[in-house]
């Protein structure tokens, strides 16, 4: 049987970090590291996100403020709430929770945020820096994913990893960190995307296997070979039979399971690493800016 990546105690073990870090620096600079979260709109699954990373905050002792503007909110507005932000020492982090309504501008919010601020690590900076291997800060879901290889011992230098999907916040950064010299990293890396005829051919050759597509039974047990390590960033949302619903990742993993020396479940996999990181990337914010 694999190695069952367990996301959820790994979380708490980087939860429980944090919090002793978080506690040293109150101790020692009088610093409460402070996150703030900008949410636009009434979106009931980005209500849930952003009050969940608002709690996790709370029980590791970072403090988090939460603010929530109409949907009919301008760009203008969204912006002058980051440009506050951006200059009120008290706010370690600023994250604005995506998706933003349609007549705002994404990016041009995005680009506003201090880059030193910038804790989703979203910002173009902190993407270049990621690209180029500067310390800036790397987007929460492939940071996860890293910490789980990391704590896993699972090898990654001289390996092969495909990477299915290439979105700006996973896939494309997990692709650009795991080729980079360095550990977890030094990796050969292909990235599947729509573009690709047949992923399976690329998969089937994978010592890791990372997929962040967002459709439930893309890789099945054709898709890969014995021994691979299997990581499954996906959430869907399926209505059994029964009409009730569940959450299941991009890997059929009844099927997939047995053939894989470790293998992360969905849900408790990387959803919970991925706010977990969250936290470390605003300590870490408050750290630095306590160094200055
Ligand atoms: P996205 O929609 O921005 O990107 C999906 C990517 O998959 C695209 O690059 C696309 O080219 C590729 N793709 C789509 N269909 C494909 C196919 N049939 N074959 C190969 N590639 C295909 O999504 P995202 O934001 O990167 O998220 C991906 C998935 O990961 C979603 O299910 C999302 O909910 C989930 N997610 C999970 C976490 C977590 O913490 N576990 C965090 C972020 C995203």
């Amino acid at each position: 049987m694999p190695t069952i990546i367990d996301g959820n105690a790994l979380a708490a073990t980087i939860r429980g970090e944090v919090a002793e870090k978080v506690a040293d620096l109150v101790a020692t600079h009088g610093i409460t590291p402070g996150l703030n979260l900008l949410l636009v709109g009434e979106d009931p699954a980005s209500t849930v996100y952003v009050r969940n990373k608002g709690k996790d905050c709370e029980n590791v002792g970072i403090r988090s403020t939460i603010v929530r503007l109409p949907a009919t909110a301008t760009e203008d507005e969204v912006i002058a709430c980051v440009q506050a932000w951006n200059a009120d020492d008290s706010v370690h982090g600023i994250l604005v929770q995506l998706p933003l309504p349609k007549h705002i501008d994404e990016h041009r919010v995005l680009r506003t945020i201090d880059p030193e601020k910038d804790v989703d690590g979203f910002h173009p900076v902190n993407a270049g820096k990621l690209m180029i291997g500067l310390d800036g800060f790397i987007p929460c879901t492939p940071y996860g994913v890293l910490e789980m290889l990391t704590r896993y011992n699972i090898e990654t230098s001289g390996k092969h990893v495909v990477v299915v999907g290439r979105s700006n916040i996973v896939g494309k950064p997990l692709a650009m960190l795991l080729a980079q010299k360095r550990s977890p990293g030094n990796a050969t890396v292909t990235i599947c995307h729509t573009g690709t005829p047949d992923i399976a051919e690329h998969t089937r050759r994978a010592d890791i296997i990372v997929s962040a597509v967002g459709m439930h039974g893309l890789i099945t047990a054709d898709h890969i070979r014995d021994g691979a390590v299997v990581i499954d960033v996906g959430i869907n949302r399926i209505t059994l039979a029964d009409g009730t619903t569940k959450l299941v990742g991009d890997v059929d993993y009844a099927a997939v399971a047995p053939k894989a020396s470790a293998i992360t479940p969905v849900p408790g996999g990387v959803g919970p690493m991925t706010r977990a990181m969250l936290l470390q990337n605003t300590l870490t914010a408050a750290i630095r800016k306590a160094r200055q």
